[in-house]
């Protein structure tokens, strides 16, 4: 029987709570297929930093390194408890970066997507969504301003200053340029290139590699659209776009800007991936607002373990499945709260409700 070791890093704030129904799907994906989970949870985040004085403990970065996958929850405290860390060692600065350093987990793929079946999720109009929304947006994880030299002091005239540089080389943006040509090439043979080439020099590097990648891929038409404009059409007209690339901080502001138009951050699952190592995590932070309360929305953790199964477990048909496990189960009428509008008749469920029923809805489907 194949086996696989996972690193669960559960996180702060909901991750634990949608952690849970993550491992519900994976023993059922693991009970009805030759496979075996090697479930390993261990603390990561602010909660690793009050357990064990390090966010990215030790005991935490030995079982990454030995996992064959490690799905990751949310992580983050609110502003006013973020204070109680000493400023190295809050959550994104002392475990989240470090960890997409130690794997160079490069590429971050974030699925926008909402079937039209699902329209009233969005606070978008359904005549603008149309056919639904289906959207990969592909962001570099490892450069940029996120992780470029940064300086903190006081400078000749006595005022405090900061600088933070953004850089990247031809090698970076060659690597992310290839993977979302490969991607588009895969789905409708259009890549929106997202820039600031009117401003940001780094743009103008980022776009010539671009064009030099896109000569390899003669059947992919090649858009650049400035970031700015990028905002604005992905309100005005999502169907516009399919795969869109973008460098790290852009990337980090307009994946949640998709959750938005879809109607929740809770829709919102993604991928990092690296040469040798990937993690899988949702793309919003621990909703602190909603912690403990069993009301979050778990399809972005358990979206997440779809995608860890088809991109690191080369098992694609039971990812569909869950896909299609928990898109049945809005389609029944039931939804989080987060989800509900003003004057919709969805039938609210919990948390653990949810995941239960994507478990049903799941083994529903043939293996
Ligand atoms: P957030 O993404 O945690 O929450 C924004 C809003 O979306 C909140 O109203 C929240 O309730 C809602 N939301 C998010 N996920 C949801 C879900 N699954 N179901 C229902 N509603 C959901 O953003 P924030 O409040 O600005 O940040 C909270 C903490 O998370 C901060 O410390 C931040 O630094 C951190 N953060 C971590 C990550 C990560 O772990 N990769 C990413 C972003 C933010």
């Amino acid at each position: 029987m194949t086996h696989y070791k996972i690193a669960m890093l559960d996180g702060d704030g909901i991750g634990p709570e949608i952690m849970a129904e993550a491992e519900k799907v994976l023993n059922l994906v693991a009970e009805r297929n030759a496979v075996e989970f090697e479930l390993i949870h261990t603390p990561f985040g602010a909660s690793a930093y009050f357990e064990c004085g390090h966010p990215f403990p030790e005991q935490t970065i030995a079982i990454c390194d030995d996992a064959d996958a490690i799905l990751k929850g949310p992580i983050g405290l609110n502003h006013e408890d973020s204070q109680k860390i000493p400023v190295d060692m809050q959550p994104e600065r002392g475990a989240l970066l470090p960890l997409r350093k130690r794997y160079n987990t490069w590429g971050n793929f974030r699925p926008v997507f909402l079937p039209p079946g699902l329209a009233h999720f969005s606070p978008i109009k359904p005549e603008i969504i149309g056919d639904g929304i289906d959207i990969m947006i592909i962001r570099e994880l490892v450069g940029g301003l996120y992780f470029g030299e940064k300086e903190v002091g006081v400078n000749d005239r006595g005022l405090r200053y900061v600088r933070e540089t953004l850089e990247y080389d031809e090698e970076q943006i060659r690597r992310i340029a290839k993977v979302a040509f490969e991607t588009a090439q895969r789905r409708k043979k259009v890549l929106h290139n997202i820039h600031k080439s009117n401003v940001l020099k780094s743009s103008v590097l980022w776009n010539e590699v671009m064009e030099e990648v896109g000569k390899d891929f003669p059947d992919v038409r090649l858009e650049h659209i400035l970031v700015d404009a990028a905002a604005t059409y992905l309100c005005l007209n999502p169907g516009r776009f399919d795969v869109m690339v973008m460098e790290n901080m852009f990337g980090d502001i307009l994946s949640d800007q998709g959750g938005g138009i879809l109607g929740s951050l809770g829709l919102m699952p993604s991928a990092c991936v690296g040469d040798e190592k990937a993690y899988y995590e949702p793309s919003h932070g621990s909703a602190p607002d909603i912690a403990g309360q069993n009301v979050a929305n778990p399809y972005s953790m358990i979206g997440s373990v779809a995608m860890m199964l088809e991109m690191s477990f080369g098992m694609q048909d039971e990812a569909k499945n869950v896909w299609h496990a928990m898109q049945s189960v809005f389609a029944q009428g039931y939804s989080t709260p987060d989800l509900s509008r003003p004057g919709s008749d969805v039938k609210l469920i919990d948390t653990r409700s949810f995941g239960d029923l994507v478990v049903s809805e799941l083994a529903k489907t043939s293996v």
